[in-house]
């Protein structure tokens, strides 16, 4: 069970952690001179003997805070430099982790530069920064090495990393209104690129964001290991697919498309009905695979995971054969039709919270419209896909039709930039759909972007609180909060907001977390340890914005569950429209809880985001409900439940959550093309 006493992350790490956070807030506002032990115990609301018994004096209470950022940095370029294998990657990883927007910001960047006007005075925090440059420069270096002449690659890393800190400074002396992390990383690409090309060195250009040209082939032979996130468990080895193993499946699905499309779309349609059958009688297996591949609890991938993939796979088995064109009446003398046609080789790119059911949610529609599909999971998560692979073809699909290929970014940038293949259809991050998008443009694909989203879910004083609750609870916890469609923005109308948070908090810490195998269990792990500090920083980040927590909060560290990433449900009370919990999408199981009083305000307030994925109202006038979702600026909306996806319906989102939609027949739209045929039907009547 979920309740406080249950929790085992120590107490002291949790207030740790939250007292470097206020101290990083007071850095960005009153700078160094200003920040004293005193000021950051009163807006800790704690007592000055408190922050001492942690930190002993200021010193080592900025010394926490400095080693905080450096880490957070330090991860980020270890998490993109494992995503990448050439060195021309390897020195862009360097360069979007330290320039990456979440660094670029006027509240980190303000703390770093309080650290740097003391690090020569203050040898603790000298250590930090000599330890974290000499890293950054020897990876430069190393890299640097493999591309240019040695003395060339000492000067040049010297340079790359002088821009850095160039380019922030910059930025930071102008109060954060020059402060733009898209184009200084663009800046510093040009610069590196071309520096490169002046000295001819070999650039294998791998790895970077949209502004680089054709991507370079990973390694050969690269391989990475997928771990259970639930017990830290080796599931496999996996080997990375680079440009030769690209080109090989595109190859292929190039022969495989012109057989399949040469089917009737009734064979197509029964080979993709056994496919579903074959899910469904797999079930078990898959459900177990998925588990342990992703730590979501088993109870929900019994009954959603596979189950939506395999109802994916029959609704567009049946409406294969539905799929026609138009005739168009011209006249006595001629009439056009429309032919809805294939668009050839597409591509799949997936995130990792639902791997099996993204794929299945892309295969289908691409395969129903006579399509073949080359995917890449997610490399957290790279197992479900290739059973997929397995049961198309044991279900009848030619070989070749649905192909996987493994990797990281650099491999997904080879589907992109791939001149035969037609379209890519991406779930993930709003950054990586641009970059994407961006890709896709040289070779003018069309594109489908599934994004992020940080949807509001609005509870009327007339709406039934326990559905509203059980609403919000959906909203948010499911698959540990790991749903791109979470409604991490609760509004409740005043008046309400007392006897809604009583029964909310009541039902959060009933709630069971532990092993994700355990069919009892009801909240399983994060996917990574990197994703589990990055919803531990947010929770810090929203008690030192001043949001009140109501239950949760904290790691999970109880007995087997220290091996694992998990993080307890939290609830947020106090919270206003401009904190960073409330704005940003966190991806993991925090809800931020609002109160609203007036209708028009919260709709404003609700559309305030440059989100869109979904939204939500709970209330029983009718005319409220379908007056106020016509106003929220949402691709996918529910009156009265959250986070239901039926397969009709189509699911995609507005405004930078996406383009395009999955799901329903408007999924058609985006695997086909309209070839258009005049047909005359009288003499030419020519005037020459
Ligand atoms: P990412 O954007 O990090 O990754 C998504 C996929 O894109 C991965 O397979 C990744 O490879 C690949 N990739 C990364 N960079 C590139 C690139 N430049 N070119 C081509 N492919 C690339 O997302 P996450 O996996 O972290 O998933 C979480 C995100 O997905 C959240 O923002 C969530 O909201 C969103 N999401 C949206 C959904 C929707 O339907 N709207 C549904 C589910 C999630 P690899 O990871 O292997 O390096």
């Amino acid at each position: 069970m979920v309740s406080a006493d249950t929790y085992s992350e120590p107490i002291e790490e949790m207030r740790r952690r939250e007292l470097v956070e206020v101290t990083i807030d007071s850095l960005a506002e009153v700078g160094f001179v200003g920040t004293t032990l005193a000021q950051i115990a009163a807006r800790a609301g704690v007592s000055p003997g408190l922050v001492a018994h942690y930190f002993d004096d200021k010193d080592g209470l900025l010394e926490a805070a400095f080693r905080s950022l450096a880490r957070r940095v330090g991860s980020q370029v270890r998490a993109r430099l494992r995503q990448v294998a050439t060195p021309r990657g390897r020195i862009q990883a360097v360069i979007d982790a330290n320039l990456a927007p979440e660094e670029f910001d006027q509240r980190t960047g303000g703390a770093w530069l309080a650290f740097w006007g003391q690090v020569l005075h203050v040898e603790r925090l000298e250590r930090i920064q000599s330890v974290y440059q000499r890293r950054t420069l020897s990876v430069l270096r190393n890299s640097l090495l493999k591309l240019v002449a040695p003395d060339e690659a000492q000067s040049l890393a010297a340079m790359i990393a002088a821009m850095i800190d160039g380019v922030w400074l910059r930025a930071a002396l102008s109060g954060w209104r020059e402060a733009d992390s898209e184009s200084a990383r663009a800046m510093l690409t040009a610069f590196v690129d071309g520096r490169l090309a002046h000295s001819g060195a070999k650039s294998d250009r791998a790895g970077k964001a949209a502004v680089d040209a054709a991507p370079a082939s990973p390694a050969p032979g690269q391989r990475f290991s997928s771990i259970n996130p639930a017990t830290g468990e080796i599931l496999g080895q996996v080997t990375v697919s680079g440009v030769a193993q690209v080109n090989a499946a595109v190859a292929a699905a190039v022969q495989a498309q012109t057989i399949w499309a040469a089917k009737t779309s009734a064979e197509r349609g029964r080979i993709l009905r056994r496919t579903a059958d074959l899910l469904r009688s797999r079930n078990e297996e898959l459900a177990v695979l998925e588990t342990k591949d992703t730590g979501k609890p088993i109870q929900e991938t019994r009954v959603v995971d596979v189950a939506s993939g395999a109802d994916c796979f029959e609704y567009f088995a049946g409406i294969a054969q539905s799929l026609s064109g138009e005739h168009i009446d011209l006249g006595p003398q001629a009439f056009g039709y429309t032919r809805r046609e294939p668009l050839g080789v597409v591509a799949g790119i997936g995130a990792w919270n639902y791997p099996l059911q993204i794929a299945c949610w892309k295969a289908a529609p691409a395969l129903a419209c006579g399509n073949a599909m080359i995917f890449k999971p997610a490399e957290l998560t790279p197992f479900s896909a290739v059973k997929l692979q397995e049961i198309l073809a044991e279900a009848g699909a030619p070989a070749g039709i649905f192909q996987v290929v493994q990797g990281f970014a650099e491999t997904g940038r080879l589907l992109t930039a791939h001149r035969d293949i037609r379209k890519i259809s991406l779930t993930g991050e709003v950054g990586t759909g641009k970059a994407v998008m961006s890709d896709a443009a040289r070779t003018l694909k069309s594109v489908t972007l599934e994004l992020g989203g940080k949807s509001p879910l609005i509870v009327f004083d007339d709406a039934n609180i326990d559905n509203a609750v059980s609403g919000a609870l959906l909203a948010n916890f499911y698959s540990s909060g790991q749903v791109c469609s979470n409604a991490t923005r609760v509004f409740v109308r005043r008046s309400i907001k007392a006897a809604f948070l009583e029964r909310l908090v009541r039902r959060v810490n009933a709630m069971r977390i532990g092993d994700p195998m355990n069919p009892e269990t009801q909240v399983g792990a994060l996917i990574s340890e990197e994703h589990m500090n990055k919803v531990l920083g947010y929770i810090a980040r929203g008690r030192a914005e001043g949001a009140r927590i109501l239950t949760g909060g904290m790691r999970v560290t109880r007995g087997e569950l220290a091996k694992g990433f998990f993080v307890a449900p939290t609830v947020f009370d106090d919270c206003r429209d401009d904190m960073a919990i409330v704005r940003e999408e966190i991806f993991g199981p925090v809800m931020a809880v609002l109160e609203f009083e007036d209708e028009e305000d919260v709709i404003g307030r609700a559309n305030a985001t440059e989100f869109g994925l979904a939204a939500g109202v709970f209330t029983n006038d009718l005319t409220r409900g379908h007056r106020v979702i016509a106003r929220l600026q949402a691709g996918t909306c529910w009156i009265n439940h959250y986070n239901v996806t039926p397969v009709e319906l189509p699911f995609g989102g507005v405004k930078l959550s996406g383009l395009g939609r999955e799901n329903g027949r408007a999924a058609l739209e985006h695997y086909t093309q309209l070839k258009s045929v005049y047909v005359a039907m009288g003499n030419v009547d020519a005037p020459y």
